[in-house]
């Protein structure tokens, strides 16, 4: 059995009420919780071992940076990158494809190429590359789902050319749920020469993500899905990538020389590390991955599975209900609607009852228009929601459409 009273009792937040309701958070995809671990690092960084790292020959500076320095093996050994300098830690899954686009596709993008990318991306993993398309006449070409929402792989194949250079694609849909098969795509890929990008922040929170085994080129997600803190972000790049990159920004650390006349760069991983770090944040995340292992990942995996499940039951026993996204392997994230309710009156009705989802496009606009809509209702699960918290839900769902009906 699962024991999510010992899980909850970690969470503080979790004991919060809304509205005299207590919190039921729905709200996991797009951040998650953190338990107290988390935020004593934080606090204990602060109070301890606080001084900038990579500059200092004083102890404290010394201390300071074997931390941020053991936070990134520990990144290293959560996804089973091959070197510790192939971790890039940035602010978030937005600026870690931005560094790419900007670097990696600076350097070996030229008119006339292609990139593939799918109908579900999430605007980080969509507007980069159009940033890019001021500069160079690149083409982005979008690979449709079927009516579960998984992706046509047919297409996905027939869309490869000899003017495709990446493929940039998301582990799994924030909105669907879908899992897509990348280790299958990737591999495909590879046969024809092009490098993937996999957009990992949904996934990372529920699979176990080997980027060797994947045979990913770069692997990108933000800690704050995954119980860690805001502002830091992991950017995994296979060492031949990276070495091959120019830097993305400029400034302390990222440097080797410096003169007026001809600046020389760090090794990697520091080339693309420019200023200040936040380090205080990468060893709260080091924590966080720290709490994940000794939880146990497989079984907190399988339990969300099982959420997801019975929450899909729970929502399809009510009447007007329609779930988007009923692929086959799925991430504990429910999209729905009710009849004609907007997504937005639900929302603000079940946080009156406690209850914390997400509403709208999720950043997903061109999948919205696919789907023919403005946007959804979307529950999504963590190890710390209970069947007993989906039940609650399900209620104040039904109470919403005999409102809003
Ligand atoms: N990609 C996907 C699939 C996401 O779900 C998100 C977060 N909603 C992002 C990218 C962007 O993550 P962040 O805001 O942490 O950079």
């Amino acid at each position: 059995m699962f024991d999510t009273t010992k899980i909850r009792s970690q969470f503080p937040i979790l004991t919060k009420e809304i509205y005299h309701k207590p919190l039921i958070y729905f709200d996991n995809a797009a951040t998650s919780q953190h338990p107290q671990c988390v935020i004593d690092r934080i606090a204990d960084s602060y109070y301890r071992v606080n001084a900038n790292v990579h500059r200092g020959v004083h102890t404290l500076s010394i201390e300071a940076t074997e931390a941020h320095e053991a936070a990134r093996r520990q990144v290293q050994t959560f996804i089973n990158a091959r070197h510790a300098h192939e971790i890039i830690f940035t602010r978030g899954t937005t600026e870690a494809i931005n560094l790419v686009a900007g670097s990696w596709g600076n350097e070996f993008l030229h008119d006339g190429d292609e990139i593939i990318l799918s109908v579900m991306e999430h605007h980080s993993n969509i507007v980069p590359w159009q940033l890019l398309q001021r500069h160079k006449a690149i083409k982005l070409r979008v690979i449709p789902i079927n009516e579960r929402g998984e992706l046509d792989l047919d297409a996905y194949r027939a869309a490869f050319n000899e003017h495709t250079r990446l493929v940039s694609i998301t582990h799994a849909s924030n909105v669907l749920g879908t899992i897509n098969p990348v280790q299958e795509m990737i591999a495909y890929a590879h046969e024809q020469n092009v490098p993937v990008l996999v957009d990992g922040a949904q996934a990372i929170p529920h699979l176990t993500v080997d980027v060797q085994a994947l045979d990913a080129d770069f692997y990108v997600f933000s800690a704050h899905k995954v119980y860690g803190p805001t502002g830091i972000g992991i950017l995994y790049g296979k060492e031949k990538w990276l070495d091959a990159m120019p830097p993305y920004q400029g400034g302390g650390e990222m440097i080797a020389h410096v003169s007026f006349e001809h600046t020389t760069y760090n090794e990697l991983p520091y080339k693309f590390e420019a200023g200040t770090p936040d380090y205080i944040g990468t060893r709260a995340f080091a924590t966080a991955l720290e709490w994940i292992e000794a939880t146990g990942a497989t079984e907190m995996h399988a339990y969300e599975q099982e959420l997801l499940h019975y929450a899909t039951a729970k929502l399809e026993e009510i009447e007007g209900i329609r779930i988007y996204g009923t692929a086959r392997q799925k991430t504990p994230v429910i999209s729905f609607l009710a009849n004609k309710i907007h997504h937005y009156d639900m929302g603000m009705l079940l946080d009156k009852m406690g209850v914390a989802v997400r509403t709208g496009h999720h950043c997903a606009q061109p999948l919205m228009s696919t789907l023919g809509i403005e946007g959804t209702v979307r529950a999504s699960f963590a190890a710390y929601n209970t069947r007993e918290e989906i039940d609650a839900f399900a209620t104040a769902v039904t109470k919403c459409c005999n409102m809003l009906r």
